[in-house]
């Protein structure tokens, strides 16, 4: 007897992205040790976090330890405190939902992960592309699919969305029983307007489908017709999964907090074609797999919903969002053509010349020391493009623009 290994991850070949970028920067770096190489190619917020935060923070941590008001383990879902403060969050949006449908968690990755484990192995799967890389591993981990051929995985179906159909993505040309939709999009940074999201709804109504609505960087929205949940389309709650943040939102990606909201009208089917409530798969989960996010770090979640974090937390996503603005336009001023950045802190830049994404790449760190992402690396669909983000400081990303206004292409 041999210990056999899962060997579905054998398949996987995605990870190849930030290990090559990582390299490359690493390389030149080494050749060039004096360079201010600025990198703008990392997804991580780099503001603290706000006052508010860090005083309910520490006061929560101050009752761990005191033995009046200590806490050991909590409900696995969450603390019905946090939960509260997140369904009258909603009601912002005309959005009513309970709090038996909130799943408090360490992170939407882990989230947007974990959540195909309750559905059946053959279910077909549909992700736009290019894509949030973690729908699809999670996928190709547990064999839903087949091997990568030509930049695709076998047996997965991928929505293009590229500047020839304005980033919105076209119904399934076949019949698919999943599908994740990130909006605004990482890494695009392109919003679906209420209309466009709508068509999935119906779609999903119509063809018995699940919508796993990744709504990481809804803090981020500045566009009145964006939906920032997606229950906000009428006969959404029957068919989808929302999931959200406090990473982007509020500076929590070293901090770890999350929900998921999981509709009680929400239904799968069995193999006899029953209908099965998907909430309590979902509690069932978490309950078993999972024990909980800490006492302070939901103390902290719960102070982002405060008047005072509220209009904090605001201020930092202001400032990320006048650096998108500065990338956008500056890029834009070069003759470059952009998407994304009004309503996301990604910024997605079409390679000038049709050169290829890595070739822009190495272009930038070369001539600029200036590192993106290479818009190749979230699928087929990216290459031609190259995804910069606005987390940097003002003064970094005004010196980027600089440097990338001052090259030739
Ligand atoms: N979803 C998307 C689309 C993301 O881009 C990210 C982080 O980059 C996450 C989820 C991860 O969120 P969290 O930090 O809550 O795990």
């Amino acid at each position: 007897m041999v210990v056999k290994i899962n060997e579905n991850y054998l398949k996987l070949k995605s990870s190849y992205l930030f290990v090559e970028v990582a390299r490359r920067e690493a390389e030149f770096i080494k050749q060039n040790p004096d360079a201010n190489v600025i990198k703008m190619g990392i997804g991580d917020v780099t503001k603290p976090l706000v006052p508010s935060v860090v005083k309910a923070f520490s006061e929560a941590v101050e009752e761990m330890g005191n033995a009046d008001t200590f806490m050991g383990y909590g409900p696995e879902q969450g603390y019905e405190f946090l939960a509260q403060a997140i369904k009258d969050d909603y009601k912002k949006y005309g959005v009513d939902i309970d709090t038996s449908e909130v799943f408090i968690s360490d992170g939407a990755k882990c989230d947007t992960g974990n959540i195909q484990e309750i559905f059946g192995i053959d279910n077909k799967i549909a992700v736009t592309d290019p894509v949030y890389t973690v729908y699809v591993d999670t996928n190709v981990m547990a064999g839903r699919t087949g091997e990568m051929k030509d930049g695709v995985y076998e047996g997965l179906t991928y929505l293009k969305c590229n500047a020839e159909n304005a980033f919105i993505p076209e119904l399934p040309s076949e019949p698919v029983d999943i599908i994740y939709l990130c909006y605004p999009n990482n890494p695009t940074g392109t919003t679906l307007t209420k209309d466009q999201l709508k068509v999935f709804v119906d779609y999903a109504k119509e063809n018995k489908a699940i919508i796993l609505f990744d709504a990481a960087y809804e803090a981020f929205i500045n566009e009145d017709n964006v939906p920032h949940s997606i229950y906000e389309i009428e006969g959404a709650k029957e068919v989808a999964i929302e999931f959200k943040s406090f990473s982007k939102t509020a500076g929590f990606t070293g901090t770890r907090c999350a929900y998921t909201v999981v509709p009680k009208q929400l239904v799968g089917y069995d193999s006899e074609g029953g209908e099965v409530e998907i909430n309590p798969l979902w509690s069932r989960r978490q309950t078993t797999k999972f024990n909980g996010v800490s006492y302070p770090v939901q103390k902290a979640a719960e102070a982002t919903y405060s008047e005072e974090g509220q209009k904090e937390i605001r201020q930092v996503i202001d400032y990320y969002m006048a650096n998108a603005k500065i990338i956008r336009e500056s890029l834009s001023d070069i003759g470059l053509e952009v998407y994304g950045g009004i309503s996301s802190p990604y910024i997605w830049v079409k390679t000038p010349n049709n050169m290829d994404s890595w070739a822009f790449f190495d272009l930038l760190l070369n001539e600029a020391n200036v590192i993106g992402t290479p818009g190749s690396g979230f699928g087929p669909s990216g290459e031609g493009y190259l995804r910069l983000t606005a987390f940097n400081t003002l003064e970094n990303t005004k010196e980027a623009m600089d440097r990338i206004s001052k090259l030739e292409f």
